[in-house]
């Protein structure tokens, strides 16, 4: 496996960074997760734009421009002969001290770029459903960390996805600190009610997600009626379906939540009809390897 660190492609073992590097020592550092298909790399542009508009919050620049950034995918893709792919892009502060100044990092940060085979859900959630729970840790505070943020430092959703693995479940429903629905660990969440989805802002501290934007946009090439608005809990349990999307997950049908069946406790006809139209789209669109 050839791994892209810092413009040059390298073996695996090869592929190491300075433990002084602010991106293991503090999670100082951003990062995005791509997929490709059948040879195509899905909505490479926004989740460049997405990792350079991270990087602007936490005043990292990028080491390169966004089109050195895409020949560097590329190229790594290339180098490992993948054509469905996922693809991990990071850059960190780069190497410093041990104090927390970033004024200490030196040299423009550290880029890596990992091209490997997807892993998915079993198929299985796919035609019945994930069974989801609730947890008690908070989604960050958008005034301290902000969600849209997708930076190096995930522990917030790391202690979500324990509490799922203590639950026995795959994913995690995450509440802002005020109660409202805010999304999950790895995906974000919409749900259906009376013919119209639904799906929690993003100023509540939810990611951005570019599957939840594109699902947004085929809601409304389908018909289908899609406002951003705050719900809870209750919402959730007492809607007609629900699902998750995320670059990985794609679209995914919610069954449970809360040992609560959703709807009948199927996939629903909105769910599945937005499943295949997501489908449709990474297999007709993206940039060719
Ligand atoms: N929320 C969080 C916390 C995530 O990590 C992800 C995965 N990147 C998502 C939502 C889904 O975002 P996207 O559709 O851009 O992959």
């Amino acid at each position: 496996m050839k791994i892209h660190l810092n413009g040059k492609l390298v073996e695996r073992g090869e592929a190491v960074v300075s433990v002084f590097d602010h991106g293991l020592l503090y999670g100082d550092g951003v990062f995005e997760g791509i997929r490709t298909y059948n040879g195509r790399v899905f909505k490479l542009e926004e989740h460049l734009a997405r990792l350079e508009e991270s990087g602007k919050a936490i005043m990292l620049t990028m080491p390169t421009s966004r089109e050195e950034m895409k020949k560097a995918v590329l190229d790594t893709l290339r180098a490992n002969g993948l054509q469905d792919a996922y693809i991990r892009l990071v850059v960190t502060r780069g190497e410093g001290d041990l104090g927390l100044d970033p004024r200490k990092c030196h040299g423009k940060g550290t880029i890596i770029i990992i091209t490997d085979k997807i892993s998915l859900y079993p198929e299985e959630h796919y035609r019945n459903g994930l069974e989801v729970v609730t947890v008690a840790t908070r989604r960050n505070l958008p005034e301290a960390v902000s969600p849209k943020i997708k930076s190096l430092n995930y522990l917030n959703n790391i202690l979500a996805k324990i509490e799922a693995n203590n639950a026995g479940v795959l994913e995690a429903i995450m509440l802002s600190a005020d109660g409202w629905v805010a999304e999950c660990t790895g995906d974000n969440i919409f749900i259906v009610r009376k013919g119209q989805l639904i799906t929690p802002p993003t100023y509540i501290g939810a990611l951005d997600g570019i599957t939840r934007a594109t699902v947004m946009d085929l809601a409304k090439k389908n018909g289908i009626p899609c406002t951003e608005a705050l719900f809870t809990r209750y919402d959730v349990f007492n809607a007609d379906e629900c699902f998750l999307t995320g670059t990985a997950a794609e679209v995914i049908p919610v069954s449970k939540v809360d040992s609560r069946p959703i709807g009948t406790g199927k996939p629903g006809p909105i769910t599945l009809k937005l499943v295949e139209a997501y489908k449709a789209l990474t297999r007709s669109e993206g940039l060719a390897i």
